[in-house]
């Protein structure tokens, strides 16, 4: 399992099929228990059922996963240090450090978020308290008490950017929460579609009462 260096919580982590390196949550996920906070439900859920793709799952903003098992392969000690080691040497020496939260855009199909950003001159782009890292594009650096809605800025003007130099809508990575105004989301992610309450849950057909997608 490569999560190393990925900071985050494992709920997070499962929603968001958190990974890098040729590796994801989905490649050792079992199950996860998910409590609904709409319905109450409380139960297992397999993880087909979340149907985990590219920084994606199909849970709804209600569910919260409370609890995941992970199936790892045994291996030997020393090669897995080594191989920790090489990914935070790497990862030190291709991204940047300080303030900020990971990659802001998914790659597009066949090409990089970071690419993009840098072919559309993006690199040091400055809003306020915020600026596209000088280090790799995909990040935003907040200065020590910046402020989310100087990186907002940012984020929108680059895809605004992006979009004029490529014709490529960048799609947002980074969950953004709390904004007066959400229709000004730069691209926010759908919910689920057709699954209006994201996964089965567990009192739906994947539950324990139901049958089908549940543990
Ligand atoms: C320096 C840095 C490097 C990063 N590198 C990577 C990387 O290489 N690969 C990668 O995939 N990500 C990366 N990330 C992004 C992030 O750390 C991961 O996606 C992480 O797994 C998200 O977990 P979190 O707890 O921070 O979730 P948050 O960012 O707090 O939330 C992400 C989403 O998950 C939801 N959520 C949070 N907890 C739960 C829960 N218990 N149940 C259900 N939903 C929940 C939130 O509502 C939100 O929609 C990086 C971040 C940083 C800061």
């Amino acid at each position: 399992m490569r999560r190393a260096w990925i900071r985050g919580s494992i709920g997070g982590a499962v929603r968001m099929n958190a990974g890098g390196h040729g590796s994801d949550m989905a490649a050792s996920l079992v199950r996860v228990r998910v409590v609904d906070l709409a319905g109450g439900e409380d139960g297992a859920v397999a993880a087909p059922a979340l149907d985990l793709g590219y920084r994606r799952s199909s849970l709804a903003s209600t569910q919260v996963v409370v609890h995941a098992d992970l199936q790892l392969a045994p291996g030997d000690r020393a090669t897995a240090e080594a191989e920790v080691a090489e990914i935070v040497r790497w990862r030190r020496a291709n991204q940047p450090g300080g303030q900020n939260a990971g990659s802001v855009f998914t790659n597009p199909p066949g090409d990089s978020a970071g690419r993009l950003v840098d072919a559309a001159g993006c690199k040091g782009l400055r809003h306020g308290s915020a600026q596209v890292s000088t280090k790799h594009a995909n990040f935003i650096q907040a200065d020590e008490g910046g402020s989310a809605d100087d990186v907002w800025a940012v984020m929108r003007e680059v895809r605004r950017r992006v979009a004029d130099a490529t014709g490529v809508q960048l799609r947002v990575e980074t969950r953004m929460v709390g904004f007066a105004d959400p229709t000004d989301d730069p691209a926010p992610e759908p919910e689920p579609a057709g699954q209006p309450d994201g996964v089965a849950g567990p009192g739906g057909p994947g539950g324990p009462g139901g049958s089908g997608v549940g543990a």
